[in-house]
């Protein structure tokens, strides 16, 4: 199975994805985490994105494709694809790439929500430093200042501060929105009110999927 998680910034997709890959048995594929690992490993392609990602702006796609091209062609077990695509010309390169080898995308899921919500995600937002889990107000516990599952201290993200999210959403809303018709007319998209527990939202993709597989 080939999925695609599409949303803001903020809504939801690492969560999903943490969620989701085991029970399905797929490969999380995360843009942004191939490039935050690229620039903290300071290589070529991590020292030409890392500007781009502070600032809230698309990285180029050729550096983005440079990253992934080849672990999506090398997946054979299915993925979640999640960061990726982020513009048509990334979407229509996905296909290309899946065609090529007789693949197609079985399902996009958009995850919306609405902007007051992404802001206030966004800006309290912490990440494990080792496990990259992701910690918010309603998981973390009044007194957890480290991770529950692996012990490790948290880190707030460069561009989780609110200039870059102004940004990230203003590039969401130019770049990747229109990547929601796109996959509508092409009859895969499922829409997902993302305002709803992680919980909610993980058992109505599954309860998708497996009427989907049925029909
Ligand atoms: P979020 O969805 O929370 O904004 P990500 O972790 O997916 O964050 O991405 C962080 C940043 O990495 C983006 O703001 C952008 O600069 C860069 N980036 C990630 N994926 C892509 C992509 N497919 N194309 C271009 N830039 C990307």
């Amino acid at each position: 199975m080939h999925l695609v998680l599409l949303g803001a910034p903020g809504a939801g997709k690492g969560t999903q994805v943490e969620r989701l890959k085991g029970k399905l048995g797929l490969v999380h594929i995360a843009a942004g985490d191939l490039l935050r690992k690229a620039v903290k490993e300071r290589t070529l392609l991590g020292q030409k994105a890392e500007n781009f990602i502070k600032q809230g702006i698309l990285v180029s796609d050729d550096i983005v494709l440079e990253l992934l091209e080849d672990k999506i062609r090398e997946e054979k077990k299915g993925f979640i694809l999640d960061g990726f695509p982020r513009n048509l010309f990334q979407a229509k390169k996905l296909d290309e790439i899946l065609d090529g080898q007789n693949r197609r995308l079985d399902l996009v899921i958009n995850l919306e929500v609405k902007e007051s919500t992404i802001i206030e995600r966004l800006s309290r937002r912490l990440v494990c430093s080792s496990c990259g889990r992701i910690y918010n107000k309603e998981n973390l516990g009044d007194f957890s200042s480290t991770c529950r599952v692996c012990g490790a201290s948290f880190f707030q993200r460069d561009d989780d501060n609110p200039e870059a999210i102004r940004e990230r959403i203003k590039t969401y809303l130019k770049h990747t929105h229109p990547l929601i018709n796109y996959y509508r007319k092409k009859k895969i998209l499922y829409n997902i009110e993302g305002e709803q527990s992680p919980e909610e939202i993980t058992q109505k993709i599954l309860n998708f999927l497996g009427r989907k597989e049925k029909i």
